[in-house]
């Protein structure tokens, strides 16, 4: 195991800062850094300025149009992407249905929809997660039912992450009642137009729309929008799955929102003295320190068994937990650091339409909506007791 940058991944890392430094839109990154909420326009524009340079599909193999670089370019990618602020690239189509169209869908669906997603034509959004069907999806029940050259689909989808904006889901849908839960489901990809389909908006504690209650009332859908054969979804699911969790650690954005914690700390005042220099909180904020940087060498660990061709395997969990646990914790260190400044609430200012917030301090006012909606990533994702399920399997063997 090399836990050291090579030569020729340093030059990468010296070409990614000089794109990163010539392209990335001050407006975007002033928002990010800033931790304001980006718009479908920010995201898009974004991807699009990505996708000129080639550099979307950082997991792609070449021949689809992928960048082909190895796992420790991605990393480096992504730090770097973290470190200077840029919106991500949003992950259901490049990271999730991308993967699935390439190892299972046919020719037709592969030129057609790959090009699409690389250039962010389509936003797609996730259908999995129902009412009652989160941890325990393979009980899910949304029914499409084969009729002629159509499915027709009822039921209902739930949590889906900005499906107001979305072109196409893809689904999971259950074809078969009758057989093992896991037999009877199937992998559709749906055009959000299609009459029939209702989104409505599930408002999130910070107040953001960002997730959806997606209905089906009797939506039809041409079969060859099926992936694979009929019944094998929940292996093409899986599959996702596993691709979900690239990057799930997220530490290239704890390292830059540790840098915003201890200015913030440092230009707050306790007894005449920076917050940061508070016995008391600047433990926390050492404490803290340490678990970003254990993660850090635990990310390279993993990235140097996935150079080596061993797969992530069920180490991603063990990313997922520390990972969430830690941004978590930032952003409950930057509420106690700034204390009541973070609690006037102003929609607008995160929204950019004004220069300055309620309480006149850019820094503070948009910490606690950050708070409340970072509460969500030990659930989304499979949720950290499912994760500590699977590190006790499969890990350490209990
Ligand atoms: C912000 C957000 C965005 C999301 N985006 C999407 C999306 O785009 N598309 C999509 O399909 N889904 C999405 N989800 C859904 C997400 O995948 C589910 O919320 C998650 O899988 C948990 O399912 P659940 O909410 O039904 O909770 P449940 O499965 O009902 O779990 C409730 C609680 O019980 C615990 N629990 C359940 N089973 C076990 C067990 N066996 N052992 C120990 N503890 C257990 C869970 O950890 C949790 O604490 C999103 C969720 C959130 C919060």
């Amino acid at each position: 195991m090399d836990l050291n940058y090579t030569a020729e991944d340093l030059a990468f890392r010296d070409t990614v800062r000089a794109f990163l430094d010539a392209n990335l839109p001050k407006d975007l990154q002033q928002k990010v850094l800033n931790h304001k909420r980006l718009s479908k326009e920010d995201f898009v524009r974004w991807h699009k300025i990505v996708a000129k340079q080639g550099w979307v599909g950082t997991g792609w193999p070449v021949q689809y149009g992928g960048t082909g670089w190895t796992p420790v370019q991605r990393h480096i990618w992504e730090e770097e992407c973290a470190a200077a602020g840029t919106p991500s690239i949003l992950p259901f189509g490049v990271n999730m249905v991308a993967p699935v169209i390439m190892a299972f869908g046919n020719e037709a669906q592969k030129s057609y929809y790959l090009p699409r997603i690389l250039n962010c034509d389509d936003w797609w959004c996730q259908g999995y997660s129902e009412p009652g069907s989160g941890s325990d999806l393979a009980s899910l029940k949304t029914r499409a039912e084969r009729q002629g050259d159509h499915y027709i689909v009822n039921g209902q989808k739930t949590w889906t992450t900005l499906a107001q904006h979305a072109d196409m889901i893809f689904c999971l849908v259950r074809t078969d009642p009758a057989v093992r839960k896991q037999e009877g489901i199937s992998f559709l990809l749906i055009d959000m137009k299609t009459p029939g389909i209702t989104v409505r908006p599930i408002i999130m504690l910070d107040e953001e729309h960002e997730v959806n209650e997606v209905f089906f009332d009797n939506v039809k859908v041409p079969v060859e929008n099926l992936i694979g054969e009929e019944n094998k979804g929940w292996t093409y699911a899986k599959y996702l799955l596993g691709h979900e969790r690239t990057n799930i650690a997220a530490v290239g954005r704890a390292k830059r929102e540790l840098l915003f914690l201890k200015r913030l700390a440092g230009k707050q005042m306790k007894s005449g003295k920076p917050l940061l220099d508070d016995p008391m909180f600047s433990s926390k904020v050492a404490s803290l320190e340490i678990e970003i940087m254990a993660l850090e060498m635990t990310v390279l660990r993993v990235l140097s068994q996935e150079s080596a061709k061993r797969g992530p395997g069920p180490e991603a969990s063990m990313l997922k937990v520390k990972g969430t646990e830690v941004q978590q914790m930032l952003t409950e260190l930057m509420v106690e650091a700034v204390g009541p400044y973070a609690m006037p609430f102003d929609p607008a200012y995160l929204e950019g339409e004004q220069e300055h917030a309620v309480t006149e301090d850019d820094d503070a006012a948009p910490l606690a909506p950050y708070y409340f909606n970072f509460r969500k990533t030990s659930i989304y994702g499979g949720s950290n007791e499912i994760q500590k399920n699977i590190i006790s399997q499969m890990i350490l063997g209990l």
